[in-house]
């Protein structure tokens, strides 16, 4: 065990836990879960105990506008041997149409900047939920705000809207829900603040991330146009493994065709593949914890991205308010 460890030299990141033995290469590892702290089902320390059951030694935690959840899945990995690498996952819309999901690695997760853009981002979800309830009262569901609100931990979303439907039994199950009332067209939709892609790569690059490009495979454009565009505004990955092999997700199918393009983009844009199960608990998305193979190299290249952010200037970026 000891012997494994290497203490000597390693320069210090405010991002890792100090016990040295973060710094020995992970071998299994999913980049991609989610917890209570946003639409995840599992407490963070409960994640980071089913990541070490499921045989996993990293983990990176990317809940939806907030990193409340991470010194807690540390907490309990430390002693599992899992670690839990900071993240975010941003939701965006793309240059006026369409979502994209922006994944932030490696961010301080108490870094000034990037908390008060977070909750920016966790207010106007609040009140975009609250119009959503409201759309659906006005069309006969019997549900509340409160209801919602209490089955939230942490930053609210539509798989909350989504539960609280299903506890009213207007559903069988989250999807179920979202294809029925949440998604565009449907009686319960409003859409999210419009917050542009370039903008959430500003955000996670001012806390010194490492901005990746979420479930891809789907979106239209995406080798002529929006990494053209994002990369130009300083994103550095794109998630290449997600989803299983053989079934459909939310976001597209990840085949070994689709992922062996996905790579070779990543390859020709210069950016770090990564990849994970998106996992936020049963019966919400289908992979399982761990269950998408992610080379291990890619936390090597994000930990070596994170290095060199901490080494350039600062990109401090603040979210103008938005006039609603
Ligand atoms: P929001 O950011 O509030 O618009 O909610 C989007 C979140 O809902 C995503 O991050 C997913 O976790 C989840 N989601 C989206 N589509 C589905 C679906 N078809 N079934 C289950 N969960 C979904
Ligand atoms: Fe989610
Ligand atoms: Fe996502
Ligand atoms: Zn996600």
């Amino acid at each position: 065990m000891s012997s494994q460890r290497d203490d000597s030299g390693a320069s210090a990141d405010p991002a890792d836990p100090a016990d040295p033995a973060a710094r020995t290469p992970p071998r299994h590892v999913d980049l991609h879960t989610h917890s209570t702290a946003s639409d995840g089902l599992y407490a963070p320390a409960e994640l980071a105990r089913l990541a070490h059951e499921a045989g996993l030694d990293l983990i990176a935690l990317v809940d939806h506008d907030t990193t409340a959840g991470v010194t807690e899945a540390q907490a309990a990995g430390q002693a599992l041997g899992v670690r839990v690498m900071p993240g975010v996952e941003i939701n965006t819309t793309l240059f006026g149409a369409g979502d994209a999901h922006i994944l932030g690695y490696e961010v301080t997760p108490d870094d000034a900047s990037l908390d008060r853009n977070l909750s920016l981002l966790r207010d106007l979800r609040e009140r975009r939920g609250e119009r959503m309830v409201e759309k659906l009262r006005v069309a006969g569901f019997e549900i509340s705000w409160e209801q919602v609100r209490a089955l939230a931990d942490g930053t609210v979303g539509r798989p909350h809207i989504a539960r609280a439907l299903i506890n009213g039994g207007y559903a069988t199950d989250v999807s179920d829900a979202f294809a029925r009332y949440l998604t565009p067209g449907k009686p319960g939709f409003s859409p999210r603040y419009k917050l542009s892609a370039d903008d959430a790569v500003r955000i996670i690059r001012s806390a010194r991330g490492i901005a990746t490009l979420a479930h891809p495979a789907a979106i239209a454009d995406l080798e002529t146009s929006v990494l053209p565009r994002l990369v130009a505004a300083g994103l550095q990955g794109l998630e290449c493994y997600y989803g299983p092999r053989n079934e459909a997700t939310s976001y597209g199918y990840y085949d070994d065709t689709t992922v062996a393009w996905l790579v070779g983009l990543a390859d020709r844009f210069e950016l770090i593949a990564t990849g994970g199960s998106d996992y936020h608990g049963p019966r919400m998305h289908p992979t399982p914890l761990g269950g998408r193979y992610v080379p291990p190299v890619a936390v090597t290249r994000l930990r070596e991205a994170r290095e060199a952010a901490l080494a350039r200037p600062a990109e401090e970026f603040i979210l103008p308010t938005p006039e609603l």
